[in-house]
């Protein structure tokens, strides 16, 4: 935990070494560095929070791709409508080839934040002890200014690729998603943003512990966001003469059959995979429960013993937890409604009839009605296959030599979902590093190491590169 601190002092003198310690990898250019930490802080500090909207920084971004002699007609502005604060620019890089273009997204709305939960202005870029700090710093501004100095320094280089390279900045993923920038192109502009793969900067990245290089993930699926409402009645009445029909009282002993019940064990390619690697890379007590649950048929007993962990028990498992409860209309009334919410994570495969008909099983009680709240935004898996790990294992291993590749699925979601179920195939990659133990997206004093930060930038010049060629 404090390991990485005693590392600033050296960094500060201008040495190679990180505030983690860690052996560091190439840089960017000096020109470039200074580009990239300058649209960086240009980002952090145009405020995209849902209430304001994408479209100043979009428009920032175009000036900067027509300065840097992206043709205006290969540079769309795009905002829905009536959504005109919910900016989008894609920006399409022609290359030699017929072959389908791969498309690159990131985000640029942010989780909103208040000056007085930080302890610094979390709309303004600080540097500090080796760290850039503001809201959008980690999620994901950084990956956004590497993307587009990546672009401006490949034209300036003349590069031309081997097919089209897209790339989408886009609207509302954080929050809201009445105008999600993705889910908007696919619907109205797909020609704009048709792709062979997506590689969304939104996720991937490498962890550290302790100071060393544990591995990079490589994002190949998340899970699905489903939520039902369970309500229950009963005829009500004065306070004074309770009766046995009580809708709270029913509701919450169907809680509590919900709290005991667990979806079953359930492995993916990608959960399968990761157990695998998992298991040599964090030595431990796990280990070799990982193994165990990573052969066909998983060991349950293993599965077990894992699932005690909560945040390996999500990736064996289709989740639903009770979040919202309302009952009763007077403290001296009966009550005649009892509500509750059940939010779910679905495993990519399972389907939302499946996980509501498991829910009515575990209710046990025809009297407790579950009902579906919208229908899901299905994100099924992208298998990691050769193709993908292998060119995550190339760029990767260009910077930082013999890192482990880890395909990874995340318990949350991100724009995936979106490319996913418009059929096409989605990775997250990212060359951020970052501490395993430190989750500072959405939260107080969001940050990411400037060290890690210009690597980053390296890193995204390398993966736009590689994934120009289709081979
Ligand atoms: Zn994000």
């Amino acid at each position: 935990m404090c390991g990485r601190w005693r590392y600033f002092a050296v960094w500060s003198l201008g040495l190679s070494v990180n505030v983690f310690g860690a052996t560091p990898g190439p840089l960017p250019p000096a020109a470039d560095q200074q580009l990239a930490r300058s649209i960086f802080k240009e980002l952090v500090e145009i405020r995209t929070t849902h209430d304001r909207g994408s479209t100043e920084a979009a428009h920032a971004i175009q000036e900067h791709l027509l300065k840097a002699s992206f043709p205006a007609s290969d540079v769309a502005f795009i905002a829905p409508p009536d959504h005109p604060t919910k900016g989008n620019v894609v920006v399409r890089y022609h290359g030699k080839g017929s072959a389908k273009p791969v498309l690159f997204l990131g985000h640029l709305d942010v989780v909103d934040a208040k000056a007085e939960d930080w302890s610094v202005d979390p709309f303004k870029l600080t540097e500090k002890d080796g760290w850039f700090y503001g809201r959008g710093t980690i999620d994901m501004k950084d990956g956004d200014a590497a993307l587009l100095e990546a672009l401006i320094r490949l034209k300036r280089e003349h590069f031309v690729p081997e097919r089209d390279v897209i790339a989408a900045f886009t609207a509302d993923e954080e929050a809201g998603g009445d105008a999600n920038g993705p889910a908007y192109l696919l619907k109205e502009h797909r020609g704009l943003i048709d792709a062979a793969l997506v590689i969304n900067l939104d996720g991937g990245g490498g962890n550290y512990q302790n100071g060393k290089r544990l591995y990079m993930k490589v994002g190949t699926a998340e899970k699905t966001y489903v939520t039902y409402t369970l309500e229950t009645t009963s005829p009500g009445g004065h306070g004074s003469l309770p009766g046995p029909d009580n809708a709270i009282y029913r509701l919450a002993s169907a809680l509590g059959r919900i709290e005991a019940f667990k979806f079953p064990v359930t492995l993916t390619a990608t959960t399968r995979a990761s157990f695998e690697k998992l298991a040599d890379l964090i030595p431990g007590p796990e280990s070799a429960d990982m193994r165990a649950v990573a052969v066909t048929p998983p060991d349950l007993a293993a599965a077990e013993r894992l699932s005690q962990i909560t945040r390996l028990n999500a990736q064996l498992r289709t989740t639903c937890v009770v979040t919202l409860i309302s009952g009763g209309h007077a403290e001296n009334a009966l009550p005649q409604r009892a509500r509750a919410t059940i939010q779910c994570r679905m495993m990519p495969g399972d389907t939302e009839e499946h996980v509501q008909a498991a829910l009515r099983s575990a209710l046990n009680d025809p009297k407790v009605a579950i009902t579906l709240d919208a229908p899901p935004i299905v994100s099924p898996e992208s298998p990691p296959t050769a193709y993908i790990m292998n060119k995550a294992a190339i760029v990767a291993h260009s910077m930082w030599a013999g890192v482990p590749i880890v395909p990874t699925m995340a318990p949350g979601f991100s724009d995936d979902r979106q490319t996913r179920s418009a059929g096409i195939p989605s990775y997250n990659l990212s060359g951020v590093w970052s501490d395993i133990d430190e989750n500072r997206a959405h939260g107080r004093d969001e940050r990411i190491g400037i060290r890690e930060f210009d690597e980053g930038v390296e890193y995204t010049y390398r993966l736009v590169k590689e994934m120009s060629r289709e081979k």
